[in-house]
């Protein structure tokens, strides 16, 4: 690879770098031997001011396994610290991964470019640094359906492979994902400097995360207060949106929390097939901390170390500020609460709010758990129901007559709204997904790519998964649930 800086086309920015001296190490990713473009997310790319007219694929591939210099580029580690299944680690950070820098986008929107298994850092600790081609093309798919799915997330701008071979069970082609976001501030970031008494950090790092994320509390009186309650609502819209979705995320460890409310993190996570609350998939969640149904009360336990970091900034007094902060954090509960059931309640087609609306989806999903109904399937079944046809519902119990007893309730409900049932279908076909990364085929994607540098699964489902809510010919079996023999889906962390 020759030393000629690339010029990308980007005009990098280094607010994070400039503005928090002391929450980051300047860092260069590893050179990789041979890297490889797979895939790029070419409309994203543009869309960030990559000039691809004049970048060749190979040219791309060099800068975004991350050991080439950039034009005014100023790549950096960033530092945090989290808990981790409960337990406090008060220094993780990146240990494989690196901002390049900031670039305004087409819709003027700050945003982070970010590589992942790009080499060792200051913080990898016993880690390797890298990442392998299959956990990296499974954020890739799993990071773009979310955003298919109108879920906020990091996005996924390319996958590099390098050239190396890395070990992992066995040696697996190593690679570099290249994502963006509207930040990396993570709930862990705040706890690395409060746990160290800095309070001049948190603070410092508190006004940049209202500057960059919440520019109206600005100027308010109580901005603390306020970041701390547009944390609340950011991470309550998100988790019910996993909720209406069947998304378990598997590692909401506050270092995979972000200030913006974005989705972070595809290591273990997956989408559930046949429904059931208690489901997890990570190989190490062995007592269910993050099971499908924990998702919300996590989401404020979370919500409520972030403001503990925050206390010192919300009064000088500290049983006033623990007042106020509790304050937030309970009312995390009735604020999630009625973003689950606005969303459920779209999935069912109901158009206005009743008394009995929560119980009517509850009953729902008790039955779908007892027996086992996938849940994607049953949703998206839900509009030709409303439209007189309940063979696709029906066919997913065992007991059809079980559903058709939840119906009769059901139907009877929608008759308190008034709206065609035409319209009402459209309008559940437009939250209820047909497509979804059903586990199987993302396995399938990724051992084609891993054993064979076969990459047209994945570059299939990609396709499928793109446009989620629309049924197209030829697509019946990416609509399927898992194949019997599947067995119990394991998923893993730091791969
Ligand atoms: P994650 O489970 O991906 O959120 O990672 C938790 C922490 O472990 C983060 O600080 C990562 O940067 C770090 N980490 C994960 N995998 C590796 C690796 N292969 N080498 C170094 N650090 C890693
Ligand atoms: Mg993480």
């Amino acid at each position: 690879m020759s030393e000629q800086v690339i010029n990308s086309g980007l005009t990098f920015d280094h607010s994070y770098a400039e503005q928090l001296n002391g929450f980051y190490v300047p860092c260069l990713g590893d050179k990789a031997p041979q890297p490889q473009l797979v895939k790029l997310n070419r409309e994203l790319a543009t869309s960030l001011g990559f000039d691809l007219e004049n970048l060749s694929d190979h040219d791309i591939a060099a800068l975004l396994s991350g050991g080439i210099a950039l034009e005014n580029g100023n790549p950096i580690s960033q530092v945090y610290a989290g808990h981790q299944f409960g337990g406090f680690s008060p220094q993780l950070g990146d240990g494989r991964a690196l901002l390049l820098g900031e670039v305004i986008d087409v819709n003027g929107q700050r945003t982070d470019i970010h590589l992942k298994g790009s080499g060792r850092t200051q913080f990898s600790r016993g880690g390797d640094g890298k990442a392998g081609i299959g956990p990296v093309l499974r954020e890739y798919l799993l990071g773009e359906a979310m955003h298919a799915l109108n879920v906020p997330t990091t996005r996924a701008l390319a996958a590099v492979t390098t050239g190396e071979q890395i070990m992992r069970d066995g040696l697996v082609p190593g690679a570099v994902l290249a994502r963006v976001a509207s930040s990396h501030i993570r709930f862990g970031t705040f706890q690395f400097f409060s746990a160290r008494g800095e309070t001049d950090q948190v603070k410092l790092l508190a006004d940049y995360a209202i500057a960059r994320h919440y520019p109206a509390l600005k100027n308010t009186d109580d901005c603390y207060l306020g970041l701390l309650r547009e944390v609340g609502h950011a991470q309550a819209a998100l988790v019910a949106n996993w909720m209406q979705l069947g998304f378990v995320h598997g590692v909401m460890n506050t270092d995979n929390m972000t200030i913006s409310g974005e989705t972070i993190d595809y290591g273990p996570c997956a989408f559930i097939d046949g429904y059931d609350p208690d489901a997890v998939f990570s190989s190490i969640d062995l007592q269910g901390r993050y099971a499908f149904s924990n998702q919300g009360g996590i989401a404020q336990w979370n919500l409520a170390r972030f403001a503990e970091c925050l206390l010192p900034l919300i009064a000088d007094d500290s049983d006033e500020a623990v007042k106020l902060a509790s304050e937030v954090v309970n009312g995390f509960s009735d604020d999630y609460q009625s973003r689950w059931l606005a969303g459920m309640s779209k999935k069912l087609g109901l158009t206005s709010n009743q008394a009995q609306d929560s119980q009517l989806i509850n009953d729902l999903l008790d039955l779908m758990a007892s027996n086992k109904v996938d849940f994607t399937q049953l949703f998206r079944a839900l509009a030709d129901a409303v439209l007189g046809d309940n063979s696709k519902a029906n066919a997913l119990f065992n007991d059809p007559s079980v559903f058709e007893q939840w119906q009769a309730t059901w139907q009877e409900r929608l008759l308190a709204d008034e709206v065609s049932q035409q319209q009402r279908a459209k309008a559940m076909n437009k939250v209820n997904p047909i497509y979804i990364p059903r586990n199987h085929l993302v396995e399938q994607a990724l051992k084609a790519a891993e054993n064979n540098g076969d990459y047209g699964p994945f570059e299939q489902l990609l396709a499928v998964l793109e446009r989620p809510f629309k049924q197209r010919a030829g697509l019946d079996q990416y609509a399927l649930g898992a194949p019997a023999d599947f067995g119990r889906y394991k998923t893993f962390c730091g791969t």
